[in-house]
């Protein structure tokens, strides 16, 4: 495909560079001028364009050289566009339906051109703005346990899996990022960090000096380095999911590798409890939003139990993967102490999924990158009062983990706090 160099394509530039390609310039239809092309990126990272044509339109990311919310002094590989990519194909084969649909890609551009959601919208501003979506809990858990189950060691050969590990293992530079801004900079004094001040600064220093909170979050990064277990998507938020009322989509996941499963489960979770514990700050009259904020803890509880269903349904359905031989299992007793040990696993998994989820809670309030959630409350002081009864129980999640053996006791905690 055309380029042999990689250039930034500006709007002119990248009307050219479509209508070279022929399956693209067919489904937009009509004259190349005539095509409205408007940039809509409103990530950290990436350009985005909606291009309309006379007969569709279509989505077209572009990566950067660096990270786009900090600018040319922070580059980051364009190879992300590659693993992006190759996460999205992937999961089109195991999740079909829930990730746009693929067009066209170049990696040479790190460019690729997808199915234009349309009248989707970011799932975050539609938590902000209360809505509820219906669709959202049986789509989001058919996508974390298809994606995760059918990539790990119980669905795959060990050759097999090793070789997506492989395929993935260059992404390190998105890893990196992760490394830092959410298992390392919130804890320590770090040029990036911002928070709700001068409201939350006691706050932000105490979990400086925290070594409980030391420990749970350097155990919870070394499993995020050390733990292969599956392809997981990487950045799992709620503004990485984009919504109807009757439709849901994964996009954007450029942070995918092989880590643990529950840093995708753990990141849903947490960005549902966040929009929980923001929603106070949105209300404009006394329990205006109190049917959504039940919508949301009851989608909480819902998004595991329903993964927990699922993933076990797949798993005794019949697990050709190297894990667990079938032959090692043999008999009633055999099969008896197989289905004891995927209890275990799943609780185990529960216990990743918790810490995961309180460590994507707390960089959002004290690291670099924040959400509409918290952001779009104006008044600080009110912004605040969220923000701090969410770092409550994300302290308790990370630090006491056991002490949540089941996902309505963290759902029970976040009720008492507000
Ligand atoms: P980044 O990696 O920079 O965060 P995203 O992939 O999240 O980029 O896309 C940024 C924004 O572009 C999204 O928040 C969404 O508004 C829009 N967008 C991305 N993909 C599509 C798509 N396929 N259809 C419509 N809008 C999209
Ligand atoms: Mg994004
Ligand atoms: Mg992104
Ligand atoms: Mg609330």
């Amino acid at each position: 495909d055309g380029a042999d160099q990689y250039c930034i394509l500006h709007e002119a530039d990248l009307r050219d560079y479509l209508a070279g390609v022929p399956g693209l310039a067919t489904t937009l239809g009509g004259a190349p001028s005539a095509w409205e092309i408007t940039e809509v990126g409103d990530g950290n990272l990436n350009l985005v364009f909606i291009v309309k044509g006379a007969q569709g339109g279509i989505a077209v990311k572009q990566a950067l050289p660096y990270v786009r919310l900090v600018g040319e002094s922070w580059p980051l590989p364009l190879s992300r566009a590659h693993y992006e990519f190759l996460a999205l194909s992937r999961q089109a084969e195991l999740a079909p339906g829930l990730v746009p649909a693929l067009l066209h890609h170049n990696d040479t551009l790190a460019l690729t051109a997808m199915e234009l959601l349309e009248p989707h919208i970011i799932m975050r501003k539609g938590l902000v703005a209360g809505v509820k979506y219906p669709r959202f809990v049986d789509d989001i858990s058919t996508f974390m346990a298809r994606t995760l189950f059918y990539t790990s060691d119980l669905a795959l050969s060990a050759a097999d899996k090793k070789e997506g590990i492989a395929a993935f293992a260059g992404n390190h530079a998105l890893c990196k990022i992760t490394e830092d801004l959410i298992f390392t900079d919130p804890y320590r004094i770090a040029e990036q960090n911002r928070w709700t001040a001068p409201y939350l600064d006691a706050t932000a220093a105490s979990l400086r000096e925290d070594l409980d909170l030391h420990v749970a979050i350097s155990r919870l990064k070394l499993k995020f380095m050390a733990s292969p277990e599956a392809l997981v998507h990487g950045d799992l938020h709620t503004g990485s999911i984009m919504v109807t009322e009757t439709e849901t989509r994964v996009i954007d996941p450029e942070f995918a590798f092989y880590g643990p499963m529950g840093f995708d489960v753990g990141a849903v979770i947490a960005n549902l409890l966040m929009a929980y514990f923001a929603s106070a700050g949105h209300e404009r009259t006394p329990g205006e939003r109190r049917a959504f904020e039940g919508w949301v803890l009851d989608t909480v509880e819902k998004v595991w139990s329903e993964f927990l269903r699922k993933f076990l349904d797949l798993w005794r359905a019949g697990a050709a993967g190297d894990g667990y031989p079938a032959s090692l299992f043999a008999g009633d007793n055999g099969a008896a102490r197989l289905e004891a040990e995927r209890q275990a696993y799943m609780q185990r998994l529960f216990a990743d999924t918790v810490g995961f989820a309180a460590a994507k809670i707390i960089r959002r309030i004290f690291g670099l990158a924040h959400n509409i959630d918290f952001e779009l409350i104006e008044d600080p002081q009110r912004r605040a009062i969220s923000e701090a009864r969410a770092v409550r129980l994300a302290r308790m999640m990370m630090v006491e983990t056991g002490s949540f053996p089941s996902i309505t006791d963290i759902t029970g905690a976040a009720r008492k706090l507000c």
